[in-house]
């Protein structure tokens, strides 16, 4: 398969603070990438650094077989760089009209004028903008002025697509439907594209890898269903939605966990010797299950005290107390009275357990 974009190495720092960790990865041709992470953890930096409007500090960039930056030496400025990106604010310019705004970076390369008509006409179909070339950003919406957004930074035809939080200045409503819009747009173009998100849902839906930036660092990088199946760390495991977080004491045979009153957690596979001592567990609440019948014969049954009962319209959310004092969430379609017991059932399949050193560092 082709390679669209490696990173080799590549960080950045700026002053004492080191915003991005030595990187790498790379995209293939027609793959969608999402780096996910939450404020802060430096998804912008990298992507302007993809782009060419920030300097790297080390290492090398190559897209589309051609190595636009190396170490301090070697640069290719953006307008060189075949890439095209869409901004979080949009960043249309204002006094010109949408049919301007599209054709500014055909101009700039230019684009003959037979070859601009024909993509112009080919965008207005593809993100429906038919009606609003004549007008100005601020005669659009927002969910249009993001669509001139798009249209404009696939109008020079880039090897590669550069998304920053494209979707998050748009009302919840229709940041879902542009969701699902923008999937399949992406999917039926096959341009290579990084799309940065803090959004999980966003990332599963464009997706074809999710890369986990934390503190400038990868965490992992996989397919979604890699990433939600084997977490690689509790940080992970936590972005997937495993929100419950427990301690847990390995035994001394090194391969049973224990989790409440020494209570042994049955059929959990781990590698005789990979853990000691302390360590944690992530769990899912879809995957805790209330028991209804404990006279059933069921392997990892632990009591619960419900300590809340919140009401979610299709169902109550838990928050329940193990007995060495861990709360847990947990999902169930009737209510029970706050004090009450409940007895829950945790799936070996779905434990995912960390030793204590991977969790190191970890918060
Ligand atoms: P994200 O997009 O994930 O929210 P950014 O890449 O924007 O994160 O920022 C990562 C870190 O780098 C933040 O702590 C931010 O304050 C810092 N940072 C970003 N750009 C600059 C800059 N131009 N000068 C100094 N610090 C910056
Ligand atoms: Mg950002």
């Amino acid at each position: 398969m082709r390679m669209i974009l490696k990173l080799k190495g590549v960080s950045k720092a700026y002053g004492a603070q080191q915003v991005l960790k030595p990187i790498s990865f790379e995209v293939e041709e027609g793959e969608h990438i999402c780096i996910l992470g939450p404020s802060g953890c430096g998804k912008s930096t990298l992507l302007q650094l993809v782009a060419g409007l920030t300097r790297i500090d080390d290492g090398e960039i190559e897209i589309n077989g051609v190595t636009v930056e190396k170490g301090k030496g070697r640069y290719i400025p953006p307008e060189h760089r075949p890439i095209n990106m869409v901004f979080q604010d949009y960043a249309l310019w204002p006094h010109m009209s949408v049919r301007q705004n599209i054709e500014y970076g055909m101009k700039r390369r230019k684009v003959n004028k037979n070859e601009m008509q024909s993509r112009l006409e080919h965008l207005q179909s593809l993100l429906k903008l038919d009606g609003l070339l004549e007008r100005l950003p601020a005669q659009l919406s927002g969910g249009q002025q993001q669509r001139v957004g798009i249209a404009r930074a696939l109008a020079t035809g880039p090897r590669l697509l550069l998304m920053d939080e494209p979707l998050s200045n748009l009302d919840v409503k229709l940041r879902t439907d542009m969701r699902g819009e923008l999937a399949s747009l992406l999917r039926e173009l096959s341009i290579a594209t990084l799309y940065v998100t803090h959004d999980r849902m966003e990332a599963f839906t464009i997706a074809d890898r999710i890369l986990v930036l934390r503190e400038g660092g990868i965490d992992q990088i996989g397919t979604p269903d890699e990433l939600f199946e084997r977490p690689a760390t509790p940080w992970v495991a936590q972005l997937m939605g495993y929100h419950n977080r427990l301690r847990v004491q390995f035994s001394s045979q090194g391969n049973l966990a224990t989790l409440a009153a020494d209570t042994p957690i049955q059929g959990v596979q781990i590698t005789p010797g990979a853990y000691s001592g302390e360590g944690v567990m992530m769990l899912h609440p879809e995957n805790i299950s209330v028991c209804q019948e404990p006279s059933a014969i069921n392997d990892n049954l632990f009591e619960t005290e419900v300590l809340q009962a919140i009401y979610e319209g299709t169902r109550w959310r838990f928050i329940v107390k193990t007995d060495d004092g861990q709360s847990l969430h947990l999902f169930h379609h009737r209510r029970v009275e706050p004090g009450a017991r409940l007895t829950i059932q945790v799936p070996a399949q779905n434990v995912m357990l960390y030793a204590a050193r991977a969790v190191a560092g970890d918060e």
